[in-house]
Protein backbone atom coordinates (compact mmCIF):
# COMPACT_ATOMS: atom_id res chain seq x y z
CA UNK A 1 0.00 0.00 0.00
CA UNK A 2 1.34 3.75 -1.13
CA UNK A 3 -0.78 6.71 -0.91
CA UNK A 4 1.36 9.83 -2.82
CA UNK A 5 -0.57 13.09 -2.17
CA UNK A 6 -0.44 15.83 -4.62
CA UNK A 7 2.29 18.42 -3.39
CA UNK A 8 -0.66 21.89 -3.59
CA UNK A 9 -2.10 19.44 -0.70
CA UNK A 10 0.90 19.15 1.33
CA UNK A 11 0.60 21.84 4.24
CA UNK A 12 -2.57 20.77 5.03
CA UNK A 13 -2.66 17.06 4.18
CA UNK A 14 -5.73 15.05 5.83
CA UNK A 15 -2.82 12.52 7.15
CA UNK A 16 -1.74 15.26 9.26
CA UNK A 17 -4.18 14.25 11.87
CA UNK A 18 -2.06 10.60 11.82
CA UNK A 19 1.15 12.14 12.72
CA UNK A 20 0.19 14.32 15.23
CA UNK A 21 3.18 16.41 15.24
CA UNK A 22 3.39 20.16 14.83
CA UNK A 23 5.44 21.81 11.83
CA UNK A 24 5.46 18.46 9.78
CA UNK A 25 3.18 17.57 6.94
CA UNK A 26 2.72 14.16 5.64
CA UNK A 27 3.75 13.67 1.65
CA UNK A 28 3.11 9.95 1.55
CA UNK A 29 2.69 7.02 3.90
CA UNK A 30 3.16 3.32 3.05
CA UNK A 31 2.97 0.48 5.29
CA UNK A 32 1.13 -1.95 6.29
CA UNK A 33 3.30 -2.63 9.12
CA UNK A 34 5.36 -0.47 9.72
CA UNK A 35 3.50 2.38 8.96
CA UNK A 36 5.88 4.21 7.13
CA UNK A 37 4.71 7.97 7.18
CA UNK A 38 7.05 10.42 4.88
CA UNK A 39 6.94 13.96 6.27
CA UNK A 40 8.04 17.26 5.28
CA UNK A 41 8.93 19.91 8.12
CA UNK A 42 7.30 23.49 6.89
CA UNK A 43 8.23 26.06 9.19
CA UNK A 44 11.22 28.19 8.46
CA UNK A 45 14.48 27.06 10.49
CA UNK A 46 16.00 29.75 12.32
CA UNK A 47 19.77 29.91 13.82
CA UNK A 48 19.92 28.26 17.34
CA UNK A 49 22.83 30.24 18.20
CA UNK A 50 21.40 34.41 17.25
CA UNK A 51 17.63 33.46 15.93
CA UNK A 52 18.76 34.23 11.97
CA UNK A 53 16.93 33.28 9.58
CA UNK A 54 19.38 34.09 6.59
CA UNK A 55 20.62 30.90 6.29
CA UNK A 56 22.36 28.10 3.84
CA UNK A 57 21.93 24.65 3.51
CA UNK A 58 24.93 23.02 3.87
CA UNK A 59 23.99 19.32 3.68
CA UNK A 60 20.65 17.13 4.04
CA UNK A 61 20.36 13.95 5.06
CA UNK A 62 16.92 11.75 6.05
CA UNK A 63 16.05 11.10 9.80
CA UNK A 64 13.91 8.30 10.46
CA UNK A 65 12.42 7.81 13.83
CA UNK A 66 9.79 4.94 15.36
CA UNK A 67 6.83 7.00 16.54
CA UNK A 68 3.21 6.78 18.27
CA UNK A 69 1.86 3.30 17.33
CA UNK A 70 -1.28 3.34 15.60
CA UNK A 71 -3.47 0.25 17.17
CA UNK A 72 -1.36 -2.79 16.65
CA UNK A 73 1.15 -1.21 13.82
CA UNK A 74 4.15 0.61 14.56
CA UNK A 75 4.82 3.60 12.91
CA UNK A 76 8.01 4.80 11.63
CA UNK A 77 8.16 8.70 10.82
CA UNK A 78 10.67 9.48 7.94
CA UNK A 79 12.03 12.97 6.95
CA UNK A 80 14.52 15.01 5.11
CA UNK A 81 16.67 17.30 7.69
CA UNK A 82 19.03 19.62 6.78
CA UNK A 83 22.51 21.18 8.35
CA UNK A 84 22.48 24.67 7.79
CA UNK A 85 24.76 27.63 7.89
CA UNK A 86 24.14 30.65 9.72
CA UNK A 87 25.21 33.64 7.35
CA UNK A 88 24.95 36.12 10.21
CA UNK A 89 26.70 34.40 12.86
CA UNK A 90 29.21 32.18 10.92
CA UNK A 91 27.98 28.98 12.95
CA UNK A 92 26.89 25.52 11.33
CA UNK A 93 23.96 23.94 13.09
CA UNK A 94 21.86 20.58 12.29
CA UNK A 95 17.86 21.69 12.06
CA UNK A 96 16.03 21.06 15.27
CA UNK A 97 12.07 19.86 15.57
CA UNK A 98 9.94 20.07 17.78
CA UNK A 99 8.87 16.92 19.23
CA UNK A 100 12.07 15.54 18.59
CA UNK A 101 15.04 15.75 20.51
CA UNK A 102 18.63 15.40 19.11
CA UNK A 103 20.25 12.15 18.44
CA UNK A 104 16.93 9.94 19.41
CA UNK A 105 15.75 7.48 17.97
CA UNK A 106 11.95 7.98 18.97
CA UNK A 107 9.65 10.76 18.78
CA UNK A 108 8.75 12.40 22.44
CA UNK A 109 5.02 11.52 21.65
CA UNK A 110 5.90 7.96 21.25
CA UNK A 111 7.72 8.08 24.90
CA UNK A 112 4.78 9.51 26.43
CA UNK A 113 2.73 6.93 24.61
CA UNK A 114 4.75 3.98 26.24
CA UNK A 115 4.68 6.26 29.54
CA UNK A 116 0.64 6.92 29.56
CA UNK A 117 -0.06 3.30 29.25
CA UNK A 118 0.14 0.81 31.71
CA UNK A 119 2.86 -1.40 31.46
CA UNK A 120 2.36 -3.39 34.73
CA UNK A 121 3.16 -7.06 33.82
CA UNK A 122 4.73 -5.95 30.49
CA UNK A 123 8.18 -7.67 30.10
CA UNK A 124 11.10 -6.17 27.81
CA UNK A 125 9.75 -8.71 25.48
CA UNK A 126 6.09 -6.94 25.44
CA UNK A 127 8.10 -4.10 25.10
CA UNK A 128 10.21 -4.73 21.89
CA UNK A 129 7.53 -6.15 20.03
CA UNK A 130 5.83 -2.66 20.22
CA UNK A 131 9.02 -2.03 18.24
CA UNK A 132 10.65 -0.11 21.23
CA UNK A 133 14.42 -1.98 22.11
CA UNK A 134 15.20 -1.53 25.79
CA UNK A 135 17.55 1.41 24.94
CA UNK A 136 14.67 3.73 23.29
CA UNK A 137 13.00 2.63 26.69
CA UNK A 138 16.00 3.66 29.47
CA UNK A 139 16.65 6.80 27.35
CA UNK A 140 12.47 7.77 27.04
CA UNK A 141 13.21 6.79 30.62
CA UNK A 142 15.72 9.46 31.69
CA UNK A 143 14.45 12.17 29.60
CA UNK A 144 10.92 11.88 30.94
CA UNK A 145 11.44 12.08 34.26
CA UNK A 146 14.26 14.58 34.47
CA UNK A 147 11.60 17.31 33.63
ZN1 LIG B 1 23.34 32.56 13.81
Amino acid sequence: MCVKILAKEVKDSPYNVILNLPGFTVTKVSGPNPLVIHAKYYRKPKCPYCGNSKLRKKDAFFRQLKHESLGHRNTVLRFKAFKFYCKACHRYFHQQFPGILKHQRATEKLKQQIFKEPTQGASQTDLSTQGVSQTDFSIGYATSTRS
